[in-house]
Protein backbone atom coordinates (compact mmCIF):
# COMPACT_ATOMS: atom_id res chain seq x y z
CA UNK A 1 0.00 0.00 0.00
CA UNK A 2 1.41 3.20 -1.18
CA UNK A 3 -0.12 6.48 -2.90
CA UNK A 4 -1.08 9.84 -2.36
CA UNK A 5 -4.32 8.26 -0.94
CA UNK A 6 -2.90 6.04 2.03
CA UNK A 7 -0.66 9.17 3.16
CA UNK A 8 -3.83 11.08 4.27
CA UNK A 9 -5.05 8.03 5.99
CA UNK A 10 -2.14 7.57 8.29
CA UNK A 11 -2.62 11.66 8.41
CA UNK A 12 -6.17 11.12 9.57
CA UNK A 13 -5.74 8.05 11.45
CA UNK A 14 -2.86 10.07 13.45
CA UNK A 15 -4.87 13.21 14.16
CA UNK A 16 -7.70 10.71 15.58
CA UNK A 17 -5.54 8.08 17.28
CA UNK A 18 -2.91 10.47 19.08
CA UNK A 19 -0.17 9.35 17.00
CA UNK A 20 0.19 6.05 19.32
CA UNK A 21 0.64 2.13 18.27
CA UNK A 22 -3.00 0.80 18.35
CA UNK A 23 -1.59 -2.40 20.06
CA UNK A 24 1.23 -1.56 22.35
CA UNK A 25 0.52 2.18 22.54
CA UNK A 26 4.00 3.42 22.63
CA UNK A 27 4.72 6.79 20.32
CA UNK A 28 4.85 6.09 16.46
CA UNK A 29 7.34 8.27 14.06
CA UNK A 30 5.39 9.45 11.71
CA UNK A 31 8.95 10.90 9.96
CA UNK A 32 10.44 7.41 10.32
CA UNK A 33 11.90 5.45 6.74
CA UNK A 34 8.83 3.25 6.04
CA UNK A 35 8.69 0.26 7.68
CA UNK A 36 11.78 1.13 10.08
CA UNK A 37 10.89 -0.23 13.39
CA UNK A 38 9.09 2.94 14.95
CA UNK A 39 7.06 3.93 10.90
CA UNK A 40 3.41 3.87 11.06
CA UNK A 41 1.70 0.99 9.37
CA UNK A 42 -1.73 0.59 8.41
CA UNK A 43 -3.79 -2.46 10.56
CA UNK A 44 -6.56 -3.42 9.67
CA UNK A 45 -8.80 -4.45 13.05
CA UNK A 46 -10.93 -7.07 10.59
CA UNK A 47 -8.31 -8.34 8.31
CA UNK A 48 -8.66 -8.21 4.71
CA UNK A 49 -8.98 -11.93 4.04
CA UNK A 50 -11.91 -11.64 6.38
CA UNK A 51 -13.19 -9.17 4.59
CA UNK A 52 -12.91 -5.87 6.72
CA UNK A 53 -13.08 -3.25 4.55
CA UNK A 54 -10.29 -0.34 3.82
CA UNK A 55 -12.27 2.24 5.33
CA UNK A 56 -10.47 4.34 8.65
CA UNK A 57 -13.50 2.46 10.77
CA UNK A 58 -11.65 -0.26 10.28
CA UNK A 59 -7.78 0.70 10.43
CA UNK A 60 -5.70 1.41 13.07
CA UNK A 61 -1.98 2.88 13.36
CA UNK A 62 0.79 0.68 14.89
CA UNK A 63 4.31 -0.21 14.58
CA UNK A 64 5.39 -2.95 11.44
CA UNK A 65 6.55 -5.34 14.49
CA UNK A 66 3.20 -4.96 16.31
CA UNK A 67 1.18 -5.22 12.82
CA UNK A 68 2.98 -8.48 12.14
CA UNK A 69 2.12 -9.95 15.45
CA UNK A 70 -1.63 -8.82 14.92
CA UNK A 71 -1.42 -10.12 11.41
CA UNK A 72 -5.14 -11.60 10.34
CA UNK A 73 -5.88 -12.93 13.66
CA UNK A 74 -9.61 -12.69 14.66
CA UNK A 75 -10.54 -9.18 15.97
CA UNK A 76 -11.42 -10.86 19.37
CA UNK A 77 -8.15 -11.91 20.30
CA UNK A 78 -6.58 -8.97 18.89
CA UNK A 79 -8.57 -6.83 21.34
CA UNK A 80 -7.18 -9.46 24.13
CA UNK A 81 -3.69 -8.99 22.79
CA UNK A 82 -3.90 -5.22 23.50
CA UNK A 83 -5.58 -5.60 26.60
CA UNK A 84 -2.95 -7.66 27.92
CA UNK A 85 -0.47 -5.49 27.16
CA UNK A 86 -1.97 -2.34 28.35
CA UNK A 87 -2.51 -4.19 31.87
CA UNK A 88 1.03 -4.76 31.69
CA UNK A 89 1.88 -1.11 31.62
CA UNK A 90 -0.69 -0.45 34.06
CA UNK A 91 0.89 -2.70 36.46
CA UNK A 92 4.30 -1.28 35.73
CA UNK A 93 3.83 2.06 36.00
CA UNK A 94 1.49 1.22 39.29
CA UNK A 95 5.05 0.01 40.70
CA UNK A 96 6.94 2.63 39.51
CA UNK A 97 4.31 5.12 41.10
CA UNK A 98 4.58 2.88 44.73
CA UNK A 99 8.29 2.83 44.64
CA UNK A 100 8.25 6.72 44.28
ZN1 LIG B 1 3.53 -1.03 18.74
Amino acid sequence: MSGPDNISKVERLRLRDGGRCWLCNEPMQFNAPPNSAKAPTLEHLVAQCHEGPSTLANLVLCHPRCNRLLADKPLAQKIKMREKRRRKAWEASLRTTAER
